[in-house]
């Protein structure tokens, strides 16, 4: 188990909640761009297939005694689906003494699988919120999307059968909020629209007198983001509103002193703009060693847990319309987490 990492903004507490480690292919962080300069780009190396291991983390945030889950993890049944070890974020707030019960809002930044895993699980045939007391926050425009069929039809069947199953039972028993417009739904939390990665993608600030703090989502998805903000995944809904926003944000960190928070980030740090470029400067958080020399072995196309037709290489989201070619990718594999 991940040692638990805390956090204080002002009087809001935060706390890292693991949600584990999945392999994915560098190529698919910046489509078109050549794979070693990706590689060479990469905060943490690739192991010896040539897959980097990207983490999955929540955010637990607890402000006059309520608490807020931020980002619910691909649940375990998606872990079986697509590999284990993600989809532990129960058991990391387990481990820290919180139970479902204790969690007051869930806050989604979007509607990906390995975003909305976590909210739902089999009861009686049927399926039943994890959260049960909860009120769960997503963008009016997310929920729209992804509960549409007009939406639905637009995405990998992947995504578009995590969005079916986890979505209606929360609105079914009564549990979902839709912004759309920024809201504080806690004293210092407040929602703010971040699209483009997909089409009600938001992110949260947090805020108190001089000090805060930016939970990103998914508008990053590795630090070689910050050096190269305009390359565009495989993952983005609309690649040029995806990469504005980004750019937006880290600005609006820069100015604002706020500390970046991302659930697919292993270091939280403050951006910093230097020579015309960015910069993460890690002021906490796990940054994995690299395992291997980039490019020092050669690419296997599967292991024994995955198959290339795996429907793990569309775990972040794809959307096919966005005119980004989908590389031949392994999908996830077993790693510890560290
Ligand atoms: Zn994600």
């Amino acid at each position: 188990m991940p040692r638990i990492e805390r956090f204080a903004v002002g009087p809001i507490d935060c706390q890292i909640v693991p949600d584990g480690v999945a392999m994915y292919d560098p190529a698919d962080l910046a489509a078109g761009v050549p794979a070693d300069q990706i590689i060479a780009a990469l905060t943490v190396g690739v192991d010896e297939k040539g897959e980097l291991a990207v983490p999955y983390n929540g955010l637990l945030i607890r402000v006059g005694g309520r608490v807020a889950l931020v980002d619910a993890g691909l649940g375990a049944e998606g872990a079986r689906q697509f590999g284990e070890p993600a989809g532990r974020l129960m058991d990391s707030l387990t481990a820290s003494g919180i139970t479902a019960d204790q969690i007051d809002l869930v806050i989604i930044s979007h509607a990906h699988l390995d975003h909305i895993g976590g909210l739902t699980v089999p009861a009686d045939g049927g399926r039943v919120p994890v959260f049960a007391r909860a009120r769960h926050y997503f963008w009016q425009a997310e929920w729209d999307f992804w509960t549409s069929g007009h939406g639905l039809a637009q995405v990998p069947e992947e995504l578009a059968e995590a969005a079916r199953t986890h979505l209606p039972p929360l609105n079914q028993a009564g549990l979902v909020e839709l912004v759309s417009q920024e809201t504080e739904v806690l004293p210092g939390v407040r929602l703010l629209p971040a699209p483009g990665h997909t089409p009600g993608h938001m992110v949260v600030a947090l805020t108190s007198g001089p000090d805060g703090a930016l939970y990103l989502g998914d508008a990053v998805l590795d630090e070689a983001n910050f050096t190269h903000p305009g390359w565009v995944s495989v993952y983005e809904w609309n690649p040029s509103m995806a990469v504005a926003t980004r750019t937006a944000l880290i600005d609006k960190a820069i100015a604002e002193n706020r500390l970046l928070i991302a659930f697919h980030l292993a270091a939280r740090g403050y951006a910093e703009l230097t020579g015309g470029h960015y910069r993460l400067r890690h002021v906490g958080g796990q940054v994995p060693a690299a395992r291997s020399q980039p490019g020092g072995a050669s690419r296997s196309p599967a292991t024994a847990t995955n198959t290339p037709s795996s429907p793990a290489a569309t775990s972040l989201g794809m959307f096919p319309d966005t005119g980004t070619a989908r590389p031949a990718r392994p999908g996830l594999a077993s790693v510890a987490v560290s």
